[in-house]
């Protein structure tokens, strides 16, 4: 029999926390928080588990959790949604990610991607059936090149992914980038999934801007969020799909078939969690903003250069004044010989541009951050 995804291999996430444990590295690849989910949502599974509710929730989400998000992006960005028909609960944004491509992809369908791309959109994509068409963003400021996006729009083309703050390259898109996604979008007639996981970590007051604050582009879109980057509880898979009721209706239908429903104790912890603690959401960017300058500073003296972070946790690293070998071999020597994990951007595009970029992940103790740039430092 022949394979699904011929030519997919291990995720680069799992080779290189893989790598990080087998030498003993500081691990600053594969993107999770060091540090422990709030002490009120781990009390509140643990309260919920132990109370006996431990059925499945509704396949659409415990209708509590529901409107807390959907009181979350009223506050946030204006947003008039009924939760009920609108939002539903995921088993993590990857498994929203899948379910909204499999929910707009019919064979032979196209769907543009950025590169570099978060790994789990093309294979979703081809899973469906549909061809996923790479455009790339490139060093040092990795904006869209809309011109680009333009052209590459055939009558194939049923949607677009965006992702805001982008992982990897710590990007965010601005007004201008919106106002031409939208005229893409009514003008050729697409769907849009926006992967906004990183919505409430950006720095320097850069606005997140949001699919969910402007009614035109919401009308054709999936807005996909993460409990796990929000609340240091990667583990926990748990994230939702935001979208209007006619698109919902039938993303349900797919994920009612995929997990059916998701964990029950931990969605009534993150309702808690979300009406008791709200000022754990508007602490993350300042929280965020210390870490990344603490690897920052401490990077100064070494001869990277270091790309800037508008949002998300990463930091980009260009190190073509340190090495020229390829960023695989790059990112092994650092595992290998210097003690530090790190993700190379090559992975994340079709066709690798052949520059010297690397990922660092700062979601982590200051210490730790200290501890890396000691190491990489002397390079
Ligand atoms: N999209 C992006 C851009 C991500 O960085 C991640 C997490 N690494 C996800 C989706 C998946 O999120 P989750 O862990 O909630 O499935
Ligand atoms: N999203 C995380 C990252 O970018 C990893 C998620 C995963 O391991 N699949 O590093």
């Amino acid at each position: 029999h022949s394979s699904k995804l011929p030519n997919l291999g291990t995720s680069i996430f799992t080779t290189m926390t893989g790598l990080a444990n087998r030498y003993k590295a500081i691990n600053l690849s594969q993107g999770f928080p060091e540090f422990d989910a709030p002490v009120l949502l781990k009390q509140r599974l643990a309260k919920y588990c132990e109370q006996g509710f431990n059925q499945y929730a509704p396949s659409c989400g415990l209708a509590p959790l529901q409107a807390q998000i959907a009181s979350l992006t009223g506050r946030i960005y204006g947003t008039d949604i009924n939760p009920l028909d609108t939002v539903t609960v995921t088993s993590g944004a990857t498994e929203a990610l899948f379910v909204a491509i499999q929910t707009i992809t019919h064979p032979g369908d196209e769907i543009i991607i950025f590169d570099p791309a978060y790994d789990s959109y093309e294979p979703a994509i081809e899973l469906a059936g549909g061809r996923a068409v790479h455009i790339a963003m490139l060093a040092p400021d990795y904006a869209i090149n809309w011109p680009l996006v333009e052209a590459a729009i055939t009558e194939k083309t049923r949607g677009i992914i965006i992702n805001t703050p982008h992982n990897p390259s710590a990007k965010t898109l601005k007004q201008a980038d919106f106002d031409k996604l939208k005229e893409l979008v009514l003008k050729h007639d697409l769907l849009l999934i926006s992967d906004e996981v990183y919505e409430h970590i950006t720095f320097e007051g850069t606005p997140h801007i949001s699919v969910l604050s402007d009614a035109e582009l919401f009308a054709r879109a999936f807005v996909i969020a993460s409990f796990g980057k929000t609340f240091h509880c990667t583990g926990w898979k748990m994230g939702y799909c935001i979208a209007p009721e006619k698109l919902t209706q039938e993303f349900r239908k797919i994920h009612q078939y995929v997990t059916f429903s998701s964990f029950t104790p931990a969605q009534l912890a993150l309702t808690d969690m979300l009406a008791e603690e709200p000022e754990h959401i508007t602490a993350l960017a300042p929280f965020y903003q210390h870490k990344r300058d603490v690897l920052v500073n401490a990077l100064q003296a070494s001869r990277f250069t270091i790309l800037p972070s508008e949002g998300t946790y990463f930091l980009l690293l260009d190190y073509s004044a340190i090495s020229q070998i390829d960023d695989m071999a790059f990112c092994e020597y650092l595992v290998k010989e210097i003690g530090v994990a790190a993700i190379p951007l090559s992975v994340f595009y079709q066709t690798p541009p052949g520059d010297k970029v690397i990922r660092l992940c700062f979601a982590k103790e200051d210490v730790t951050l200290q501890q890396a740039a000691e190491r990489l430092s002397p390079l």
